[in-house]
């Protein structure tokens, strides 16, 4: 137990594992952010409104903001930041802690980290305590950009400040059907859950359908996310030969035993049908998009993004200019587009020029490595990541933020270690196991 000899090498051969997969993921969260900030200026401009200013072509490259000379994200990807880490620090607790919880719950403990990056300033927030019960989960709470109101989600917000106020908090979010809300806030944001974990495929899918279910009820608001989880974790994990058609089949295969039964099922179906097809034909885009709505809805968004991304597999650039220029979510469509596209063709598919200019790019790499390598640490093992002690179990970004922190339950590193240790040879003293990652203690 504790053997530097075999836990450093151990964790070492972890991360080169992990890291095969460093280019899709990257390209999915990267993509993802690309097709958001492109799509950002014109979410609630017609396709004709669109034309007329950015000429027949429609928009093809971003619109900077004049103040940061950024291409600016939105809700969509700031709220995927903060499932990224809600996921990671519930991954951590569990491997390192013996406390399992499911993502969905984790995830949802970081949504109320975005509520208040929506409704405080990061003056206001920076103090905050970090930690479970009422401190911030998320180290992103410490990055000032992202108290920026970008046209948020009205779902999103009213559903999380319910829970603010009380409203119960479940395990089983489908179950609870918190409303009947079927916006595509749900979708838009499950990526980074469905690029972590290498497990049964299946049994993620059902997650990503319940980190939706956080804050849309509706059965079209959380299906399509099941559906968009596998097909990404399909791409990232079990690839192997397959075309992306036949990831996409597989996944609706899947989806429709996952929720055999549940109404609005038998839509999906035909929406995504329909949009493998017209992704065939030769016809404009804009007639074929208008033939799936226009991606307001969850099943809107999920048919609309498949379409662009089977149409345009080879071409990442194409494929988030068809994906923003119609009537309707030009950002939602455009985020979950280059979820897709950048997990299909990896970072290297994304040209450099979408990267140069997108504001918080940085942050976006950072997390996509750290979902990447996942959390390596683990009870019974020497080996430690101070980097990700700070972010996963401090809560804090970077160093300095960590100096002065207002810790609520974690004491230094040094003793918090020794704490673990003794807490876990006493777990095991008394007979205690590991709970599995997606059982609820
Ligand atoms: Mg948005």
């Amino acid at each position: 137990m504790y053997d530097p000899k075999i836990d450093i090498p151990r964790a070492k051969e972890q991360i080169e594992k992990r890291e095969k997969h460093l280019e899709a993921i990257l390209g999915c969260i990267v993509g993802g952010a690309v097709g958001d900030a492109l799509g950002y200026p014109v979410e609630f401009m017609s396709e004709k409104a669109i034309k007329e200013k950015y000429g027949p072509k429609g928009i093809t490259e971003y619109e900077l903001d004049r103040k940061t000379g950024k291409a600016l994200i939105s809700d969509d990807t700031q709220m995927s930041m903060f499932t990224a880490v809600g996921v990671m620090v519930g991954d951590t607790r569990s491997s390192m802690r013996g406390v399992g919880s499911s993502p969905c719950i984790n995830a949802g403990q970081a949504y109320m980290d975005w509520l208040k990056t929506q409704t405080s300033t990061y003056e206001e927030n920076k103090d905050h305590p970090r930690g479970y019960g009422n401190g911030c989960i998320s180290w992103l709470c410490d990055v000032p950009e992202l108290y920026s109101r970008r046209a948020p989600g009205n779902t999103c917000l009213s559903q999380l400040n319910a829970y603010a106020h009380g409203a119960h908090y479940s395990s089983d979010f489908i179950a609870e059907h918190v409303n009947d809300s079927k916006g595509c806030g749900g979708i838009m944001r499950v990526a980074p859950f469905a690029v972590y974990y290498e497990l049964d495929r299946e049994m993620i899918a059902m997650e990503g359908a319940q980190i939706a279910a956080v804050t849309h009820g509706h059965p079209l608001g959380y299906m399509p996310a099941a559906v968009l989880t596998h097909i990404i974790n399909t791409i990232i994990y079990h690839r192997e030969n397959k075309t992306l058609k036949e990831i996409v089949t597989e996944a609706m295969e899947v989806c429709s035993k996952l929720f055999r039964g549940t109404r609005h099922l038998d839509e999906l179906v035909e929406l995504v049908n329909a949009a493998v097809m017209l992704a065939e034909n030769d016809k404009p885009d804009s007639a074929n998009i208008k033939l799936l709505g226009e991606g307001w809805v969850a099943e809107e968004t999920l048919a609309i993004a498949i379409y662009c991304a089977l149409r345009y597999q080879d071409d990442f650039t194409a494929g988030v200019v068809a994906a923003v220029n119609h009537n309707g979510d030009s950002d939602s469509t455009g985020a979950v587009t280059g979820n897709i596209l950048g997990a299909w063709l990896g970072g290297n598919g994304i040209d450099d020029h979408w990267v140069e200019n997108l504001e918080l790019k940085d942050v976006l790499i950072e997390l996509g490595t750290d979902l990447c390598h996942g959390c390596i640490m683990e009870e019974g093992s020497c080996y430690e990541d101070p980097d990700w002690i700070r972010k996963y179990i401090r809560m804090r970004w970077r160093p300095e933020d960590d100096e002065d922190t207002k810790l609520s339950g974690f004491p230094d590193l040094h003793r918090m270690n020794k704490a673990l240790r003794e807490e876990n040879t006493e777990r095991k003293r008394s007979g205690e196991t590991r709970k599995e990652t997606f059982k609820e203690i």
